[in-house]
């Protein structure tokens, strides 16, 4: 009866936990990522077997948004042509900071079978905007995508986001632009 009054009430006798503000918030922001999917090919056929039931892509607290505005992933799936190319950085840039770049696939790698003869393909989205994890595969599995899933989660727990915000305030004063 014990036991159970102290799991009902932890805090129970003064407890008290310690983190540091940072951790807190990047425990938060690794474990809810809403991701814009840009699917192009092949590989979004395989993402769409991810946020089914079998593979249940939401346990790792991914949610898909329909606006960049309320995003921050985007998982580019497919072959990028250079006509999608002026998209996807449009969409990139309208994502709020702190955001991330999840590449699926060879294709958006690096050009996949495209690499050496697609003159219409660019080759890796890398070229337009910052990828931060690579999933290797023609396409990828599922459990590829939860590997470099559970790497960008890592990726983002370890962020110093309050001296990147400082960072980036001292590059903007040193340009004479005005800071928020
Ligand atoms: S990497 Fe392979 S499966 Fe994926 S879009 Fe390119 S050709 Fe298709």
């Amino acid at each position: 009866m014990g036991l159970l009054n102290k799991l009902d009430n932890p805090y129970d006798g003064g407890g008290f936990v310690l983190a540091r503000v940072e951790d807190v918030l990047n425990w938060g922001r690794a474990k809810s990522n809403w991701y814009l999917q840009f699917g192009l090919a092949c590989c979004a056929i395989e993402f769409m077997a991810l946020n089914a039931s079998h593979y249940d892509l939401m346990r790792f607290g991914c949610i898909p948004r329909s606006s960049p505005r309320h995003a921050d992933l985007i998982v580019i799936s497919g072959t990028v042509s250079l006509k999608m190319a002026e998209v996807i950085k449009n969409l990139w840039e309208q994502i709020p900071e702190p955001k991330y770049c999840l590449s699926m696939g060879s294709c958006a790698n690096a050009g996949g079978p495209f690499w050496e003869h697609g003159y219409h393909v660019l080759k890796g989205v890398d070229k337009i905007l910052p990828v931060d994890v690579y999933i290797p595969g023609c396409p990828p599995r599922p459990e590829a995508f939860f590997d470099g899933m559970v790497k960008l989660q890592a990726k983002i727990s370890k962020q110093a986001i309050f001296n990147k915000r400082k960072r980036i305030a001292e590059e903007d004063a040193k340009l004479g632009l005005p800071t928020y």
